[in-house]
Formats: C-alpha cells, structure tokens, sequence
C-alpha cells in the first residue's frame, strides 16, 4: 500500500538527538538540576487545584499565565512597556515559531536565517512550503551586518530569524546588529518581521542585553523565550514570545483552539512565581560555563565566545571519534556545527569534571 506522503517528505527522518540513559547527558542544552523542591511543591499545587477544572476547556486566551509572563519579562529585561496583549505562547518556543510561519510564511515565501544555526528552522519552513535561506556567519560566528542586510534587499524575505545566543555556536548578537535588522527589514515591500530566538537569554553574560528592551521601537520586532533551558522546564513544554499587539494577534489566528492546557498553564505559572530562586541555579551554570571556557583553552582547544549553557569546542580531525570515545566514558554530548566542531551542554560540577577527564583521556 502507497501512503500518499508529500514528495518533499518522503524518506526523511523525524529531527532529535539520541535519548540515551548515561552518566552525563549533556547533548541537548537541558538545565541539569532538577527543579528544587519548592517549586516540585508549588507546580504541584497548581495543577491539583487545575485538575478540579479539567472537565471544561481551558482558558483559550490564557491570560493569567501572559500576566506572569509578562511581569517576568519586565523584571529580567528591565522594561515596563510589556502588558498581556504584547505576549504569545504555545507548547514550547519550537510551536511559537511554528505559529510565526503559519501567519506570516507559505509557498512563494521566504524565510532568512544565518548559518550555523538552530536545526529545527529549515524543518518549519519545510513544513509550513516556505523557502528558506540562509546567509553565512562571520568566522567567529558573529553576524555579517553587511551581507545580511543585503540579503534582506535581494530576498525580500517575510521573516529573518536570528538565534541570540545562537545554537550551536553560543554567540549573542550586539543590539545595534538587531536595530540595523528590523530597519532594513521595514523596507521590505509587504513587511518583514524580525525574530530574535533568545531561548538562552537568561545565560548571558553580564552586560549582554536582551532584544526585548528594544521591542518598542519596532513594531516588527518578536522576541522569543523558553522555559525548557534556565527555568529547568523542558518536560513542561512552555514557550513565548514578546512583540507588538497586532503580531501577536496574527498568531492567534493561526493557534489551534485551546493549544495551551490548563495543566499546562498551571505548571508554567508555578515555575514563574519562582523564577527567583530558579535564577540562583541559572547563575551556577553561568560560572561552570566560563570555568568549562577557560579549561578548555587552557588545553589548547578552539572554544567559540558563548553566552549560552553550552561550549562549542574543537578542532578535531574527527569529531565523530572523539564523541564516540566520550560516550564510552559515559558522557554524551552533540555532533554539531561546523566540521571539526563539537557541542558539549553544561552540567552539574560533577558532570563537568567527568567530561574533563573523559575529554583527556579520548584526545
Ligand atoms: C532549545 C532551543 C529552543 C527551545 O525549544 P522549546 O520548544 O522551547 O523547548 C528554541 N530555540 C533554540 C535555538 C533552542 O536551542
């Protein structure tokens, strides 16, 4: 029996990293310390006193939650302009952008991003018939204003994603690049949204700002987060985003009805009415970060600038040698980037210290 499966679809494997039950699983960018008893606590609460309700659909616009989202935001970006109406969310930021090439991508459509960068993007366009383009990186994984820029002039694209801090590489983008961004992108005819993925915001480092203080200033500026990475919510699923009314309501034609469940809901606003004491673990992994940086060039190794809770590091003749050699140790980490390049997300101290050793044992 034939199946009639998109041309374009057809062979393809489903996107993911292996799920394998190691020492150290430091390959997906997970925040390594369980969530603290006190919001294990206070989630489960939440959720109690939301299983009372399941009976009835949940709140569709859910405006509580984008409440809490948006004082979140307020607080750790340091602006105030952030109400309700300026904030989306769906299961994860990976459904938010979704969201985005549901409203504004489609066949005749183009997408631009910058190379290397987050895998999932081409798979978005892919399934929502958008094309997508790309413009490369500067060597030290920077953005070639530039080229970028001029890329937006010849592709007139709908949208141009940017990750900041971008993955795999861990580069945060300076504001001015995001400025020169969104202005060339209002001079495309038909409009252009700018999306800055910041789904690592929260790591970088000091003096780092956030594109959410600009958002303001351009109508066609969106800011992406997630709880899956600093908040150590990846099972809970929660993504958002900050924008502009009338960009946040083009997602909302495009959601499905009731996408957000109420424990759902319940969960994230748990999680958010602690983002204090989460940000104690946030600043831990900021310090392993730069300690994992600084032993790493000690060695001799390349190591990327990141402002993210992962290394990119190399060179390697072959990396794929050198990543089995670490698995045997019991330490998983990611083949990514560049050729030569490998991913390694930051753990716990103890994690860290087995991945040291095993790396010196391996090269
Ligand atoms: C991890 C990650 C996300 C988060 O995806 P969720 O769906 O929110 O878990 C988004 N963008 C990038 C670049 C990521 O690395």
């Amino acid at each position: 029996m034939t199946l009639p499966i998109r041309p374009d679809l057809q062979g393809l494997e489903p996107y993911g990293a292996p799920q394998l039950d190691v020492a150290a699983r430091l390959n997906v960018n997970e925040n390594p310390y369980a969530p603290p008893n006190v919001v294990v606590d206070a989630i489960a609460n939440h959720v109690r006193r939301a299983a009372r309700t399941l009976n009835r659909y949940p709140d569709r616009d859910f405006l509580g939650l984008r409440q809490d989202l948006a004082r979140y935001i307020a607080a750790e970006s340091h602006v105030d302009f952030v109400e309700p109406r300026n904030i989306w969310a769906a299961n994860g930021s990976n459904e938010v952008m979704l969201h985005l090439h549901q409203a504004f991508g489609g066949p005749g459509r183009t997408v631009l991003s910058f190379s290397p960068t987050y895998s999932m993007y081409p798979e978005y366009a892919r399934d929502t018939l958008t094309e997508f383009v790309t413009v490369p990186r500067r060597e030290d994984f920077t953005l070639d204003v530039d080229a970028a820029v001029a890329a937006i002039r010849e592709h007139h694209p709908v949208m141009v994603i940017v990750a900041s801090p971008n993955n795999p590489t861990g580069t945060a983008i300076a504001i001015d690049d995001i400025r020169a961004l969104a202005l060339a992108a209002q001079e495309v005819p038909g409009g252009c949204v700018v999306v800055v993925d910041e789904a690592y915001a929260e790591f970088r480092r000091w003096g780092t700002p956030s594109a959410a203080s600009i958002v303001p200033q351009y109508p066609n500026l969106a800011v992406s987060r997630t709880m899956s990475k600093a908040f150590a919510l990846a099972g809970g699923r929660l993504g958002y985003l900050i924008a502009h009314e009338p960009l946040v309501d083009a997602l909302r034609v495009v959601r499905l009805p009731y996408h957000l469940s109420a424990v759902t809901q319940a969960t994230a606003r748990a999680a958010l009415a602690h983002h204090k004491s989460l940000q104690a673990q946030v600043d831990e992994i900021r310090a392993e970060r730069d300690d994992t940086v600084d032993w790493l060039r000690a060695q001799g190794f390349t190591v990327a600038e990141s402002d993210a809770n992962f290394v990119l590091f190399g060179m390697f003749e072959d990396r794929e040698r050198v990543f089995r050699g670490l698995l045997d140790h019991g330490v998983l980490i990611r083949v990514t980037g560049p050729e030569g390049w490998l991913r390694v997300s930051i753990g716990t101290a103890h994690e860290m210290m087995m991945f040291r050793s095993a790396l010196l044992e391996v090269v």
